[in-house]
């Protein structure tokens, strides 16, 4: 599932900024080489990439872009054989087309520039429909929760965005939240009381109510609130443009400003919300993109997911 090199350097990844750790290349050199190469479970919609960015000298900027936007990159420790290595993590947005895409990146050292493109052909997927009933308020919500409804929104998309800075990951080890299993696919388009809504974006585990729910990776605790159509919401931002979203919790134990380790409890599975009953809804973003929290568990642990 993982390659050895990335498993044995997500588990402990150290967040040391761009710091040159070799000599300069010799004068022949006339531009640094990139080698880039990636590691998912599938290519396609919904799926996290792991990009890894070799260079054969040290650099003092890189860039990457993908799916027309910046992200986020952090060095790897320095190892015999990789010295010089940048991780990046590109996620397959729910909404992106079946096609070649490429990302692109630039970088800088003391002998020279250097560009070099990489690409992703990406598949499509079909997600099945889900038909559920639920509280009418939550299907078209009453006049009188518009105004909230559209400020918990405002306030997500701002933490969909990250911390802003460089934020490195600190430890990328991810696990599931709870031990039980997740039982809708991420990507099911969902029909409420018959009216078709947006797409499921998460993963949702058949977990009773009450539960213990864990934080899957360190992080900074961002929200942790009652929201309308998600309940008791705890949000995590684990660096590196990674957002966690914990819904429908009966309890919340996570406060915001907080850090919190692997494993700490952030609170407890409940029915709060819009859900036809108790269960987990964990959504992941990752620098914007929509992708399946079983994909980051997948390929970041290399755990057994369904
Ligand atoms: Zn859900």
């Amino acid at each position: 599932m993982l390659p050895r090199l990335l498993s044995s350097t997500a588990l402990a990844l150290l967040a040391t900024g761009l710091v040159n750790h070799a000599s300069p290349a010799p004068a022949s050199m006339p531009t640094p080489r990139l080698t880039i190469t990636h590691e998912a479970r599938s290519l396609q919609p919904g799926e996290l990439v792991v990009l890894i960015i070799e260079s054969d000298t040290a650099l003092s900027t890189i860039a990457v872009t993908a799916f027309d936007r910046t992200e986020r990159v952090q060095p790897l420790p320095p190892s015999e054989d990789r010295p010089h290595a940048w991780l990046a993590l590109v996620g397959i947005d729910l909404d992106v087309r079946p096609s070649t895409h490429r990302i692109s990146v630039s970088a800088t050292a003391l002998t020279g520039t250097a560009a070099a493109t990489h690409t992703l052909a990406v598949s499509a997927k079909s997600f099945p429909t889900r038909k559920l009933t639920v509280d009418p308020g939550f299907v078209n919500p009453p006049a009188t929760v518009t105004a909230r409804i559209q400020k918990e929104a405002v306030i997500l998309n701002a933490l969909w965005k990250g911390t802003a800075g460089p934020n490195p990951a600190t430890d990328l080890a991810f696990v599931a939240p709870v031990p039980h299993k997740a039982n809708s696919a991420f990507g099911t388009r969902s029909v409420f009381n018959g009216q078709p809504r947006s797409p499921h974006g998460g993963a949702d585990f058949l977990s009773p109510a009450g539960a213990p729910i864990k934080a899957p990776a360190p992080g900074t605790v961002v929200l942790a609130d009652d929201l309308y159509y998600t309940g008791g919401t705890v949000v995590i931002d684990h660096g590196l443009g990674i957002i966690s979203l914990f819904a429908h919790m009966s309890r919340m134990d996570a406060m915001v400003g907080t850090t919190v380790a692997r494993g700490d409890v952030l609170g407890l599975v409940g029915a709060t919300g819009r859900v036809t009953g108790a269960h987990l809804h964990w959504t992941v973003r990752v620098n914007g993109s929509r992708i399946d929290p079983l994909s980051l568990v997948a390929v970041l642990s290399g755990n057994q997911t369904r």
